[in-house]
């Protein structure tokens, strides 16, 4: 396969200053490494928090964002032996970790402390030809639809661990925090798909209707409920046994600490900027819930992920738009005005 010597990127050289579209260098794989010829990438809140610097943790600068991205492998490094050039594969937003500290060793290689991120410490998917460490880039199957896998890449991988950090049993109720975002709209296909009961809550009709297209049981309007709290606690008579927080709001989060059920667990995924977590701890010990972070997944859960995503059992609601175009699609996140998953064509 012949690579271009450059490439059409989206690439900013300070938190929150101009993003560029424009040629760049393609960069050359290191010997762990693939290239791979990204077709299609999503667009993760994630992306909009790197871009803006919200995070206590430095991005590389100048950056390339994204870490959804699905393509076909076109080069390799000499050390690389499980990817053969033309197979399939996904940049993830953990790019590679050390594979050597304790927690990478029990297989919780997000948690490393050496973390290499895609679009955050390492140039991500926002371009048409990145790199990736061949140990933990994504395998997608042959035949697979690009676009369409995509958001399982880092939405689906994620909100799948997530509802596992849970330990439900089927039958159980399940609030996702958030569910009409991008996470949230496949967190309530894969909570559907466990045989869990689902509530979401988001805010607006168009984000109702499509949680209950999903498969959700109840929705929540967070912009309409006077009593929140009390509102998932009638329907779910006496609060969910878990909940997946995937929204960006401090407050919903805290919320979600009084309406969980007795011995409930409280699952935290999204990050907004200077948050804090606020558990009355009365409520917290007598009730005797449980709060646990929970941060994309391993090498297994994304296949897991991607499997559930092969079989038809979940699919993310997605826009496709240009390369070009994502400022315009931060612009839409930031107001919460996106309905599941923008995805880039990068040919455009
Ligand atoms: P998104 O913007 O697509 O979705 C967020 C949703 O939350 C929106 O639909 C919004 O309307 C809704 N929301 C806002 N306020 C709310 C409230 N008070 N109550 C209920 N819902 C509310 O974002 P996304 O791409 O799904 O990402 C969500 C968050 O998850 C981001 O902070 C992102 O950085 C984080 N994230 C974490 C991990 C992890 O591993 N922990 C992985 C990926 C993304
Ligand atoms: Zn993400």
């Amino acid at each position: 396969m012949s690579v271009p010597k450059t490439q059409k990127a989206v690439i900013f050289e300070t938190n929150g200053g101009p993003l560029m579209y424009k040629d760049i260098p393609v960069p050359v794989p290191k010997p762990n490494e693939i290239l791979i010829n990204v077709k299609y990438s999503g667009v993760c809140h994630t992306d909009l928090h790197a871009w803006k610097g919200d995070w206590p943790l430095a991005t590389k600068l100048p950056l390339v964002g994204g870490h959804e991205g699905a393509g076909v492998v076109v080069a390799k490094g000499s050390n690389v032996t499980n990817f053969e050039i033309g197979d399939l594969a996904g940049n993830k937003w953990l790019n590679g970790s050390c594979m050597g500290c304790e927690y990478c060793q029990q297989g919780a290689e997000p948690n490393c402390p050496d973390a290499d991120l895609s679009g955050y410490t390492h140039d991500g998917s926002f371009q048409q030809y990145a790199t990736a460490d061949a140990v933990q880039a994504a395998k997608i199957p042959k035949g697979t639809d690009l676009a369409g896998v995509a958001p399982i890449l880092c939405a689906g991988v994620t909100v799948y661990k997530a509802l596992k950090t849970a330990e439900l049993r089927p039958g159980q109720w399940v609030a996702i925090s958030g569910a009409g975002g991008g996470l949230g709209s496949l967190a309530v296909q894969y909570a559907v798909a466990m045989g869990l009961r689902v509530l979401g809550i988001d805010g607006g009709d168009e984000k109702a209707s499509l949680v209950k297209s999903l498969g959700g049981e109840a929705f929540v309007d967070f912009t309409k409920t006077k009593d929140v709290v009390a509102e998932i606690q009638k329907i779910t008579n006496g609060g969910p046994h878990g909940v997946i927080n995937v929204s960006v709001s401090p407050a919903a989060i805290s919320q979600s600490c009084q309406y969980v059920r007795t011995l409930g667990k409280v699952v935290l995924v999204g990050l907004p900027a200077d948050a804090v977590c606020e558990s009355p701890v009365f409520e917290h010990v007598v009730k005797s819930i449980q709060i646990r972070g929970s941060y994309v997944g391993n090498r297994q859960d994304t296949a897991e992920a991607i499997d559930f995503f092969t079989r038809g059992l979940v699919k993310s609601p997605i826009k496709i738009v240009g390369l070009s175009e994502l400022a315009e699609v931060y612009k839409l996140m930031e107001k919460g005005a996106i309905v599941g998953r923008y995805v880039l064509d990068t040919s455009k």
